[in-house]
C-alpha cells in the first residue's frame, strides 16, 4: 500500500504525463487513487495538470464526503466514485479529454468495432457512453451500465475515462485509447477500416486465455461473428 506522500507524488507525475502527452488542456481532466477501502485521493477542481502540486490533492471517502477542506475535489468526483463502488479491483481512475478520441464521438463514430488486434486483447471493446452534462451526477449515471465489463469508456461529446489496478495501468489505457483513435481516424481518411472476422477474433481469444493480457475481454465480441 502506498503512503500518503507516495500517492501524492505519483498522481502529480501521472497528471504531468497526461498533460505533456496532449491528452488534456487547461484545467481539463481529473485523476484519483484509492488509498484504502474507504479513502480516495483526487485532483482538485480548476487546476491545470501542467502545474499541479502535491499539496493540491483532496481526500474524499467512498460516499463523496470531503475529508480535506482546504482542497475542493474535482467536479467529476461522482464518476470516479461510481467506478470504485462497482469495481473493487480498481485503484486508479483517469478522466481526460483526448482530442482524437473525442473527435470520434463528435461525429457519431466510435471505437467499439474490433479492428486492431492489440486493442481487442487489451480492452475487448471500447464503448461510448451516452451524452451527459459534464461535472454533474449525469456523468456517473451515463457510464453506470458499462463499468463492470470495460476498462475504458468514451464519453459522448466530452472525452474518455480509463481505470485499472494502478495509476500506470490507467494511464497506459488512456494513452492506448487515444493512439487507437488516431489510427482509426487515419484509416478513415484512406477508406473504410476492415473489421476482424470471427476466426481472427477466436484466435485472439485463445491467445488471451493463455496470457494475463487484457482482463475484460467481452465474450459477446467473440461469439457475435
Ligand atoms: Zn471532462
Amino acid at each position: 500500500m502506498k503512503t500518503d506522500w507516495e500517492t501524492r507524488r505519483d498522481i502529480v507525475a501521472c497528471a504531468r504525463q497526461v498533460y505533456e502527452k496532449g491528452i488534456v488542456a487547461a484545467t481539463d481532466g481529473n485523476i484519483s487513487y484509492r488509498m484504502m477501502t474507504d479513502r480516495i485521493m483526487i485532483t482538485p477542481a480548476g487546476k491545470s495538470f501542467g502545474n499541479l502540486s502535491t499539496d493540491d490533492l483532496a481526500y474524499v471517502d467512498i460516499d463523496g464526503n470531503i475529508l480535506t477542506f482546504e482542497q475542493k475535489p474535482s467536479s467529476e468526483l461522482p464518476m470516479h466514485l461510481e467506478i470504485y463502488r462497482q469495481r473493487p479491483d480498481v485503484n486508479a481512475v483517469i478522466h481526460a479529454h483526448p482530442p482524437f478520441a473525442t473527435a470520434l464521438t463528435l461525429t457519431g463514430n466510435s471505437l467499439s468495432d474490433p479492428i486492431l488486434p492489440e486493442v481487442v486483447m487489451m480492452f475487448g471493446e471500447i464503448p461510448t457512453a451516452p451524452y451527459a452534462t459534464p461535472s454533474t451526477q449525469e456523468s456517473a449515471e451515463s457510464i453506470r451500465h458499462l463499468i463492470k465489463d470495460h476498462d475504458a469508456i468514451l464519453l459522448d461529446h466530452h472525452g474518455a475515462v480509463t481505470y485499472g489496478s494502478s495509476l500506470d495501468d490507467a494511464y497506459l489505457k488512456m494513452e492506448k485509447l487515444e493512439h487507437t483513435a488516431k489510427t482509426i481516424l487515419a484509416a478513415k481518411t484512406l477508406g473504410t477500416p476492415k473489421i476482424l472476422d470471427g476466426d481472427q477474433l477466436n484466435k485472439l481469444k485463445e491467445l488471451k486465455n493463455k496470457s494475463s493480457y487484457g482482463k475484460h475481454i467481452v465474450e459477446s465480441l467473440f461469439t457475435a461473428n
